[in-house]
């Protein structure tokens, strides 16, 4: 590439740096300065390009004071397996008055709105567990305002639980606590309270800030005082945003449709996305062809804190991207094409660039063991979660390789890399096609199916741990 833009040979570049004393290959990436170095070498100018040239800068763009109008809060819910999470967002999905009254079909976006009895809007995201809230964290995507923390009041505190209350804790974000299936005769919401309180979480009752309510998803006991509590909890925290300008909106989950392409769910932080808009998210771009509520409704523009499923995506982007919507379509790509070329860059650099550090990564290598894997789930965010998540057993001595990470079903493609490298085939809520089940049956190819993430990383983990022996 620096060859191309100097108009010189590439060879005569990779033979410079061998002078310098550096071993490259053609297609390597060099650092700034060592590329600044060469092209003053061949006599050309240096022209820097920052990104702030080329990409779109965000963060500097505040918008004034006088802009602001209050917005809607997003709420996220979290809690042990089974503690009535899914339940509980049924059942605040059910107070809605305006799926009320248009009897609209419930369409499963990532994330819905509500409009409460009083006409205020609550956004809850539909993806309940903490896993997806903190890698939405880890990507810088803070789209949570508030957190409600279930606990099963005939269960009590639980190793999930406590998980719930350290990452809302290391996120800031302040904790509504539902007790929930308060409604059974074995219920011991006191006895929840006093257990809190080893976590530092101190409920009102315990004269503490922390608001608590008894709530039941199948009696609909306390639904309505949790959803005064959070309107409440939003009202302290003044939630607002100016939706008079392009919008910005944060990848709630994205996938692909077989019939109408890349789909993702997108919820906007300002400004109003309309129909028509052009836009770039991640290293796509696209323009707004159509969007859907989660009633399944076509909608012409969605404001601040409205979640919406947009069609009309070049490709997949990943749950924590921002959508940003762009003057024209030149601009469009030329930053989904810049931000392309990083991704790329940053994927290539880890080569070593000296002849000793060549051979010292060649050594260390040696020494570590490789556990490949391939891996497929049904939603972006899943699978963004679980190569983290895998990636972070790696250890000095062993290290997880993921050969292929997509959304869908598992295909021949899949089968043939993980049958090549031993590589065994995560399946997360996706199955194999028929033709590569029956690859997989023929070639003894090993597969895993789950639906838990922890359950998958503890699993891989001990597999892990089987591969460096006993004697480690
Ligand atoms: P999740 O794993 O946290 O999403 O939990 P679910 O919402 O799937 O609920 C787990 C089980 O508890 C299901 O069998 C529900 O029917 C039951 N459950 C949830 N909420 C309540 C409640 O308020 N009262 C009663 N009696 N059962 C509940």
């Amino acid at each position: 590439d620096l060859a191309n833009r100097m108009a010189e040979k590439a060879a005569d570049l990779v033979k410079a740096l061998f002078k310098m004393g550096m071993m490259v290959t053609i297609n390597q990436t060099i650092d700034q300065d060592t590329a600044e170095l060469l092209v003053t070498e061949f006599g050309h100018n240096i022209q820097r390009v920052n990104d702030s040239d080329v990409d779109i800068d965000t963060a500097s763009d505040v918008d004034a004071d006088a802009t602001l109008k209050p917005r809607a809060p997003v709420v996220t819910i979290m809690g042990h397996v089974d503690h009535g999470k899914t339940s509980l967002l049924d059942a605040l999905r059910g107070t809605d008055v305006v799926r009320g009254e248009a009897g609209g079909i419930t369409q499963h976006i990532g994330a819905y709105q509500i409009k409460t009895k009083g006409g205020d809007y609550i956004t809850f995201l539909d993806t309940p567990g903490h896993e997806a809230f903190t890698e939405m964290r880890m990507r810088g995507a803070n789209v949570t305002d508030i957190v409600i923390l279930v606990v099963a009041a005939d269960d009590g505190l639980m190793p999930q639980t406590v998980e719930a209350i350290n990452h809302t804790k290391a996120a800031g974000v302040p904790m509504i606590v539902a007790i929930t299936k308060s409604d059974k005769p074995e219920a011991n919401p006191q006895k929840i309270r006093e257990r809190l309180l080893e976590h530092e979480v101190i409920v009102e009752e315990m004269s503490g800030d922390v608001q608590d309510v008894e709530v039941s998803a199948k009696t609909g006991m306390g639904l309505d005082t949790l959803i005064e509590k959070i309107l409440l909890q939003a009202e302290l925290l003044e939630l607002k945003a100016n939706p008079d300008r392009a919008a910005e909106a944060t990848v709630i989950e994205a996938k692909l449709d077989k019939g109408k392409g890349p789909l993702a769910t997108v919820l906007v932080r300002r400004g109003t996305l309309k129909v028509g808009d052009i836009f770039v998210v991640g290293t796509q771009s696209g323009r707004v062809r159509a969007m859907l509520d989660d009633k399944g409704r076509q909608v012409k523009a969605a404001g601040p804190s409205l979640p919406v499923e947009v069609l009309g995506i070049g490709g997949v982007p990943m749950a924590g991207d921002t959508l940003t919507v762009v003057e024209n379509e030149g601009r469009a790509r030329e930053v989904a094409a810049y931000r392309q070329e990083k991704a790329t860059a940053k994927r290539t650099t880890s080569a070593p660039t000296s002849v000793d550090t060549m051979f010292s990564a060649l050594k260390a290598k040696e020494n570590v063991i490789e556990y490949p894997v391939v891996i497929k789930a049904d939603v972006q965010g899943s699978t963004e979660a679980i190569v983290n998540a895998l990636t972070r057993l790696s250890t000095d001595e062993i290290k997880v390789r993921v050969l292929n990470s997509g959304v869908g079903a598992i295909t021949e493609g899949d089968v043939t890399l993980a049958q090549a490298t031993g590589a065994p085939i995560i399946g997360f809520n996706v199955r194999p096609n028929a033709k590569a089940r029956e690859l997989i049956e023929r070639n003894k190819v090993r597969l895993k199916y789950h639906d838990v993430i922890y359950q998958l990383t503890d699993e891989i983990a001990r597999e892990m741990a089987g591969e460096l022996g006993p004697e480690r």
